[in-house]
């Protein structure tokens, strides 16, 4: 077999040409068999870059091209889309990584050099063996599914809705808002926050493209962009929702009422197991906790809800509901969770009195919340001396090693909040303060002037001397080790991801980033897609962000469903495994192990079978077959071998 091969060597700018020598690279690749022309080049990945490439296969009759540059997930589509312009298969392209793998790996030159020749020869043996593949078009399903009902999918959600398309927006509690609902006042401008966001919660319950599935959870997706089916748990709410009119009778008559800790709250108020949690929620609908219910535990009670409600809208014979939904795109937008500050225990959190973290104190700034907006110790006093302390769990080698953006915000307004609502001393202890965004550092500067005692350096630890709070601190700015008096601390822990991420993650085939939060497909260039096909991300299940981050980022979302939608077709990749049926022993190892649950055993012939439309490419079951039966386009025997022995030759 001859082909003819064009070998192109990239030096991007200097990150490559700067510690591998392109020049020599490029002259040697000449001498290879097959290859035909080879060159080196500043930017292959320019308009003149790929214009070589077009102008070299027309001349010279290539008939596979290799480039050797950055990493394939970089740059392979465009030099594909290269190949195709001048009529050759995209397909017939092979690509040596000796940016990632060399240049940036070492300062060495000498062993970059050579590691990128052997990389380089690699993937011209290699490519002999490409075949052209063609790519499948599938029509795309309009509708999308939003997944978290906080701020950034509430964003996502109307924005594709008011594009005139279906939205299911599956929320895990009993009512949207996430986060959010829980503030008084946002950060920088000082918005009342149920004020800008209720409007937004009362526009998804109303609107006519988009169902409201809450107390629901996403157990299932099968499918691939353009096309997944989504089965939804919908858990019962014992209310009928078409009836209850959010009149609260029924949490006023429960027997509980006033004895269950709140998780809205965060155990700063306690409810009844019949419950409406605030007073703006989204559906305005009563919800009965079957956690704590007493008939639906001990089947014992004597209802005083039932008998309080006039519409009749109880309803304990609710059972799980679920829902199988048709979309062609996925949102995710699950959020945060707050780093439980009890696992540092050096600040006494869970151990002693009026040490509270920064969402129960906006519950506790809140007018609807548990102290009616009051800021108090447990004993009902207002304190005098209040400390802030920046950074639990964040920026620190022993929990989090990331820095949770919001919190040096979030500290500036709770100073603020205090001086506002009390008389109280403010010391606020913090490493660095990142006030980054817009109007941050005026904000800043505005609380500064309001008097509050900005400190530098870390609270070391909160102890209790003769029954008061003394927070330890090093000042690194006076130099000194300081030890204040106060009645109150807040600490301002991480955000963190969902303690149930890792399931979420495997429910929709996405991965997550060493600290836990969804992966995106490029941190700079791609930071709302994932690295599965019509899966987008919203907000902080992908890091830690705040308001105005977290809603350009639901818009973005929006925008990348939109797009697919638009087209009305979406090209998907065609390099799947499949089964060579005369080889499979049945043996039923690659069901078990294929991530995307896309191998069955046909039962007719007991051999397995792969549905193509479904399976990644990954790989997995071709490696794990036994009996070698199982193949995956573009990734065959040949081809890697060919690789291998470039690579050693
Ligand atoms: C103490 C504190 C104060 C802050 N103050 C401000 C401020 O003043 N200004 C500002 O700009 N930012 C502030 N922030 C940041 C702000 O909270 C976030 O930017 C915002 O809440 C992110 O919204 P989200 O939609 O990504 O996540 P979330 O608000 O966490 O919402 C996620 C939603 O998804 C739901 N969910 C989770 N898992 C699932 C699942 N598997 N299925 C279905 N639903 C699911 C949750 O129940 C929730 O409703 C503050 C943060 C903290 C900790
Ligand atoms: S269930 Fe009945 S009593 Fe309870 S809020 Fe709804 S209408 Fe009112
Ligand atoms: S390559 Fe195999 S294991 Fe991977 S998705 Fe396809 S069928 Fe599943």
């Amino acid at each position: 077999m001859t082909e003819r091969i064009g070998v192109y060597v990239c030096h991007c700018g200097s990150n490559i040409a700067s510690v591998v020598d392109v020049a020599s690279l490029a002259e040697k690749a000449k001498t290879w068999p097959q290859v035909v022309i080879s060159r080196d080049y500043k930017y292959m990945c320019s308009d003149p870059g790929q214009e070589y490439i077009k102008k070299d296969i027309e001349e010279y009759g290539l008939s596979r091209v290799v480039v050797a540059a950055c990493s394939p997930r970089m740059h392979e589509s465009t030099f594909r889309r290269a190949l195709e312009k001048a009529g050759l298969n995209g397909y017939l392209l092979e690509m040596a990584n000796i940016r990632e793998h060399c240049s940036w790996v070492t300062t060495d030159k000498q062993l970059a050099t050579q590691k990128a020749l052997n990389l380089t020869r690699a993937a011209v043996k290699r490519v002999v063996y490409h075949q052209p593949i063609v790519e499948r078009e599938v029509s795309v399903n309009p509708a999308t599914l939003v997944v978290g009902g906080g701020i950034s999918g509430i964003q996502a959600a109307l924005q594709v809705a008011e594009a005139g398309h279906l939205v299911y927006l599956v929320e895990k509690e009993a009512y949207i808002g996430g986060h959010m609902a829980q503030f008084d006042k946002t950060f920088p401008t000082l918005d009342c926050a149920a004020c800008i966001l209720t409007p937004k919660m009362v526009q998804v319950g109303d609107h006519p493209n988009i169902t409201l599935l809450t107390s629901s959870e996403v157990t299932a997706v099968e499918g691939y962009v353009g096309n997944f089916t989504v089965t939804v748990r919908e858990k019962p709410r014992y209310i009928n929702p078409v009836e209850c009119t959010g009149c609260g009778d029924c949490v006023a008559a429960c027997v509980l009422k006033d004895t269950i800790p709140t998780d809205f709250d965060l155990g700063l108020s306690k409810r009844g197991a019949a419950y409406i949690p605030f007073p703006q929620a989204v559906p305005l609908r009563a919800v009965i906790d079957d956690k704590h219910c007493l008939l639906l535990n001990r089947k014992k009670c004597s209802m005083e809800c039932v008998k309080a409600c006039q519409r009749r809208a109880i309803n304990f014979a609710q059972k799980d509901k679920y829902h199988t939904i048709q979309v062609g795109t996925i949102i995710l937008a699950t959020g945060y969770e707050l780093f439980d500050a009890a696992k540092a225990p050096q600040y006494g959190f869970g151990r002693y009195d009026n040490v509270i973290n920064g969402l129960q104190f906006e519950r506790m700034t809140n007018a609807s919340g548990p102290t009616q907006g009051k800021i108090v110790m447990k004993n009902g006093e207002e304190p005098k001396r209040v400390a802030i302390l920046h950074c639990i769990g964040s920026r620190d080698a022993n929990y989090q090693r990331y820095c949770s953006r919001v919190c040096c915000m979030s500290s500036v307004k709770f100073a603020h909040m205090v001086k506002d609502h009390t008389n109280a001393e403010v010391y606020e202890f913090y490493i660095d303060m990142r006030t980054f965004g817009k109007q941050y550092e005026e904000f800043y500067n505005r609380v500064l002037e309001e008097g509050v005692n900005f400190i530098r350096g870390k609270g070391a630890e909160v102890t209790k001397v003769d029954g008061q709070l003394v927070v330890r601190a090093e000042d690194t700015l006076l130099g000194a080790f300081r030890e204040i008096p106060v009645d109150m601390v807040i600490l301002n822990t991480a955000l963190v991801p969902r303690h149930d991420a890792e399931h979420v993650a495997q429910v929709f085939g996405i991965s997550r980033s060493a600290d836990g939060f969804f992966l995106e497909s490029h941190i700079k260039l791609d930071p709302v897609t994932t690295t599965t096909d019509g899966i987008y991300l919203a907000g902080c299940c992908q890091s830690p962000k705040d308001i105005p981050d977290s809603v350009a980022q639901g818009s973005a979302a929006a925008a990348q469903s939109l797009s697919v939608i638009a087209t009305g077709k979406v090209k998907i990749s065609p390099i799947t495994a499949s089964v060579n049926k005369e080889l499979c022993a049945g043996c039923r190892i690659c069901v078990g192990l294929c991530p995307f649950r896309s191998i069955q055993i046909d039962k007719a012939t007991g051999r397995a079978s792969i549905n193509e439309a479904v399976c990644k490419g990954c790989g997995t079951c071709a490696a794990a077959c036994p009996s070698g039966a199982i193949t995956v386009l573009h990734f065959n025997d040949e081809q890697i071998l060919a690789q291998i022995e470039g690579v050693l030759a």
